[in-house]
């Protein structure tokens, strides 16, 4: 089966006598003893098993686990390393799993902030208890793009665990297992849900070793697992995941190849554009560039600020990956010690008339 097929067509279980064509959902909490199959919806419930084989079909793993949030997915991988484990992450990447590590694993694991597109300073940060790399490609916000191949040979040499967050790429256009990678990130509440209106994580391996029976545990144990409602929403958007990505990419480039030629915008963070530095790399792992353009506009935060404040379909709103447009400071998100630039504009491009999108830019540019 290809990509849109899978979508589709796996994790849809029907059980009912009356062969419904869409999997109903088990709201049921536990499960009679000796079925051999589900005990307590913590543990297991039916709707999330489809999820999580639709994920591990769709990222080309072995298994996958979802979780209550990508934050709660991403710090369950943290959570399954031995203490004093060191890790190497990425200077530009989501600040809530940042947060994570810097401040639910301050004085358990160690952890040194690189920049990954950098191979070099990659190497220098390696210490003999590096037990994890993390990636982030696109990052966010800033679309830095790391080379997966590479990092993934530096991992193998260290006999340690390379994990992908690949929320921005989304497994239409990047499957991270193919590259090297072990353990594949995703908040699912992004492209997944699509329609930002569910919250949820994912995380799939390549293979069940003895790590991720850890981080099953993690998962079972720690308890932070999604509700069957929402895995069913999960399954049912997934199917459409394939056809808006394409709509979400193609919007992208065409608002990119806007911005970049406004004299109002001072630079364009995509990795589509062939000026972005990781445009060569991000070709040779990557299907497609993406939704998400970030930009900075002449004038500082208070240009980008007016410029924001002007616009009628872009939502100022955080989060992204939905079928409608948002657009955020990020640096106001971020907090006091955010290294983005003040005057960057994160855009989550939206499925909406790319010519209604254009003109608003265009009105509220000036
Ligand atoms: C949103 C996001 C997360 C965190 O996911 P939540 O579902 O908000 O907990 C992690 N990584 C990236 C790249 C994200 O965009």
């Amino acid at each position: 089966m290809r990509f849109e097929t899978l979508s589709i067509h796996i994790g849809n279980q029907i059980t009912d006598s009356t062969r419904p064509v869409v999997q109903p959902i088990t709201l049921s909490t536990t499960f009679e003893h000796g079925n051999g199959k589900m005990l307590y919806s913590r543990a297991n419930n039916p709707n999330r098993q489809s999820l999580e084989e639709l994920l591990a079909a769709l990222e080309k793993g072995e298994d996958a686990a979802a979780f209550a949030s990508g934050n709660a997915a991403g710090t369950a991988v943290y959570q399954a390393l031995p203490p004093g484990s060191h890790i190497v992450a990425p200077d530009d990447m989501y600040h809530g799993l940042h947060n994570s590590m810097v401040q639910l694993f301050a004085g358990i694991h160690e952890v040194t902030f690189v920049d990954m597109s950098n191979l070099e300073e990659v190497k220098k940060a390696i210490r003999p208890n590096t037990r994890l790399f993390w990636v982030e490609s696109p990052s966010n916000p800033l679309l830095k793009i790391t080379d997966i191949r590479k990092i993934s040979e530096l991992a193998k040499a260290q006999g340690a665990i390379l994990a992908c967050d690949n929320t921005f790429a989304t497994p239409v256009f990047q499957n991270p297992i193919d590259l090297g990678a072990d353990i594949v990130m995703h908040s699912s509440t992004k492209y997944f849900g699509g329609h930002s209106d569910i919250l949820g994580g994912a995380l799939i391996t390549k293979v069940k070793d003895a790590f991720w029976e850890k981080i099953r545990i993690v998962q079972r144990v720690g308890g932070a697992v999604p509700a069957p409602m929402d895995c069913y929403l999960l399954c049912r958007s997934i199917r459409t995941l394939a056809y808006r990505m394409k709509g979400h990419v193609e919007h992208a480039t065409i608002l990119a190849e806007f911005l970049m030629n406004h004299p109002k915008v001072e630079k364009v963070f995509y990795p589509g554009l062939k000026s972005h530095p990781g445009h060569e790399i991000a070709a040779s792992q990557m299907t497609g560039f993406g939704g998400i353009v970030s930009f900075t506009v002449k004038g500082g935060a208070e240009a980008a600020d007016l410029m924001v404040s002007k616009l009628h379909y872009f939502a100022n709103a955080t989060s992204l990956g939905g079928v409608e447009s948002l657009i955020e400071r990020r640096a106001a998100v971020e907090g006091p010690n955010s290294k983005t630039p003040p005057n960057l504009l994160r855009v989550s491009v939206g499925l909406e008339h790319t010519d209604d999108l254009l003109e608003d830019l265009a009105q509220a540019l000036g």
